[in-house]
């Protein structure tokens, strides 16, 4: 998938978490005997490498095993999800719900993800399909296993950590966009209302 030798693309190993706190463990572990890791979500980065590493040797730190929605709020449109939940695992959720929202997903299809599309800086084709801008509140495992919560997240028990990008604190969410100076653990997006009706062209 990447226009050049496969052999500058193979990882050592790849690591499969459960949860944020195995993430924190595996990201101390890989520090101190400082092992780089590569991140992916879902994997499906299609057209730029899939699920393969930057660079050969990179050990891969795989999510798509934290897949819990965390939560879905039909009345602010807001969902708070972790890194391997799909587009179609999220647009079942709605469907199943009964819920009067709309998803915008990336061309290559719903087995991709929000968290990883994001973070990748993807876009869609409805009115949210900037989707960076649609994002709201970060749970981050950083380099030294430490974790922080961006946005009003960085409030205990914040009731709006997925409504309010600007009330608390510096704005950091953009670092973890296309970088890999932290491992995003949990992302809030905005979902879009679903309108009364729609004419594609
Ligand atoms: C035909 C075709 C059409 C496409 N059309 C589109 C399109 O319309 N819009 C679009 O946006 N893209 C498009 N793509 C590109 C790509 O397939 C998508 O962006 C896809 O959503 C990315 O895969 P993913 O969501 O599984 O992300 P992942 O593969 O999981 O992640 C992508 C990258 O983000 C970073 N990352 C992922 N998770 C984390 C994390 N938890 N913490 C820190 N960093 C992380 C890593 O650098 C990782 O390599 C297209 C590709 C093809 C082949």
């Amino acid at each position: 998938m990447m226009a050049g030798e496969d052999a500058d693309y193979i990882p050592s190993a790849a690591l499969l978490p459960n949860d944020a706190e195995q993430v924190q463990e595996l990201v101390r572990i890989c520090n101190e005997y400082k092992v780089p890791i590569w991140t992916i979500s879902t994997g499906k980065n299609l057209g730029y490498g899939s699920a393969a590493p930057g660079e050969t040797g990179q050990v891969i730190l795989d999510l798509h095993r934290m897949n819990r929605i965390i939560n879905v709020d039909p009345e602010v449109c807001t969902a708070l999800i972790e890194p391997g939940v799909t587009y179609q695992q999220l647009y079942d959720y709605i469907q199943e719900k009964g819920y009067k929202l709309w998803l915008d997903p990336p061309a290559p299809s719903a087995i991709a993800g929000p968290v990883g599309n994001t973070l990748d800086r993807g876009v869609g084709y409805t009115p949210y399909g900037e989707h960076f801008m649609f994002q709201c509140g970060m749970e981050v495992v950083l380099a030294n296993g430490e974790m922080i919560r961006t946005g009003m997240g960085g409030i205990e028990n914040s009731s709006s950590w997925q409504v309010f990008k600007w009330g608390y604190g510096p704005y950091i969410d953009g670092l973890f966009t296309q970088s890999n100076y932290g491992v995003v653990t949990k992302m809030g997006l905005w979902l879009m209302p679903e309108p009364p009706a729609y004419r594609p062209f």
